[in-house]
C-alpha cells in the first residue's frame, strides 16, 4: 500500500494514463496529411514514401542530440526537411506543426479520468509529467493542474531522475512526498520510485508486473485513487 499520510502532491503522467494515445497519434497524423496533400501535394506524396518519416526523424535527432526529448520540436524539423526533399517551401513547417500539433490535442478521456482529476485536485495539487507534448491547457484539463513538467522543457525524459526532481522542484516538496501515478511500469512505477517517490502503477489491463523489482501497488481504474486518497 501506499504510505497516504506523506503525500503532498501527485504527478500524473499523461498519454496512456488520461487518454489512449494511439488514436490520437493517429488522428493527428492522418490530418496532417490531409493539410499537406491540400496545401503542398509534392510533400505529402514523399511522406508517404515507407520509411521516410523513421529516416527523416532519425537525421534530425543526430543534427540536434540536444533536442531529441523535444517531440514538438523533432516533428517540425521532420516536416521541414520533408518539404525540403520535396522541393516546397520549409517556410510552411511552422503552419503544417501547428495543424499536427491542434489534433494531437483532441484527446478523448478515459472514462474514469475527469472525475477522478477533479476529485483529487480538491485535495492536492496535481503536476503533469510527460515526455510527450500533450498540453493540458489545451486539452481543457488546465484546472486541475497547478503545473506541468515536460521532457522538452526539463531536457530529459523519464526514466531519469532529473524529471521526477524537477517536478518535485515545481511542487516545492521532496520527492518523497510526491506520489507518481502512470501506465508505464519501467518509466513511471519503477522510474518514481527509484526517484524516490512514491509509484502507483496504473494497470489498465491487468498485465503481469514486468521487472525484476517487488511490484508497486497497482490500480486498474484511476477511480481507485479516490478511494485510497479521500477517504470518507
Ligand atoms: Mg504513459
Amino acid at each position: 500500500m501506499i504510505d497516504t499520510t506523506r503525500i503532498q502532491a501527485i504527478t500524473l503522467d499523461l498519454d496512456d494514463t488520461l487518454w489512449p494515445v494511439a488514436p490520437v497519434i493517429v488522428h493527428a497524423e492522418n490530418t496532417l496529411r490531409d493539410w499537406l496533400q491540400q496545401h503542398l501535394p509534392r510533400t505529402a506524396q514523399l511522406w508517404q514514401t515507407p520509411d521516410l518519416p523513421r529516416e527523416v526523424r532519425r537525421a534530425v535527432v543526430q543534427r540536434h542530440p540536444e533536442r531529441r526529448h523535444d517531440l514538438s520540436f523533432l516533428r517540425r524539423e521532420m516536416i521541414r526537411d520533408v518539404m525540403v526533399q520535396a522541393g516546397d517551401a520549409p517556410g510552411h513547417a511552422d503552419a503544417a506543426f501547428e495543424v499536427f500539433f491542434a489534433a494531437r490535442q483532441q484527446v478523448t478521456l478515459f472514462e474514469d479520468s475527469l472525475g477522478t482529476l477533479r476529485a483529487l485536485a480538491g485535495r492536492y495539487p496535481l503536476l503533469a509529467l510527460s515526455n510527450g507534448n500533450a498540453n493540458v491547457r489545451q486539452i481543457g484539463l488546465g484546472d486541475c493542474f497547478v503545473a506541468s513538467i515536460a521532457a522538452s522543457q526539463v531536457g530529459c525524459a523519464k526514466p531519469d531522475r532529473r524529471i521526477f526532481q524537477a517536478a518535485a522542484d515545481a511542487a516545492g516538496l521532496a520527492p518523497e512526498q510526491i506520489l507518481h501515478v502512470g501506465d508505464d511500469a519501467q518509466l513511471d512505477a519503477q522510474a518514481a520510485r527509484e526517484a524516490g517517490m512514491q509509484a502507483v502503477w496504473l494497470n489498465r489491463e491487468g498485465k503481469p508486473w514486468p521487472l525484476e523489482t517487488a511490484p508497486p501497488p497497482q490500480i486498474h481504474t484511476l477511480a481507485t485513487l479516490v478511494q485510497w486518497l479521500l477517504p470518507r
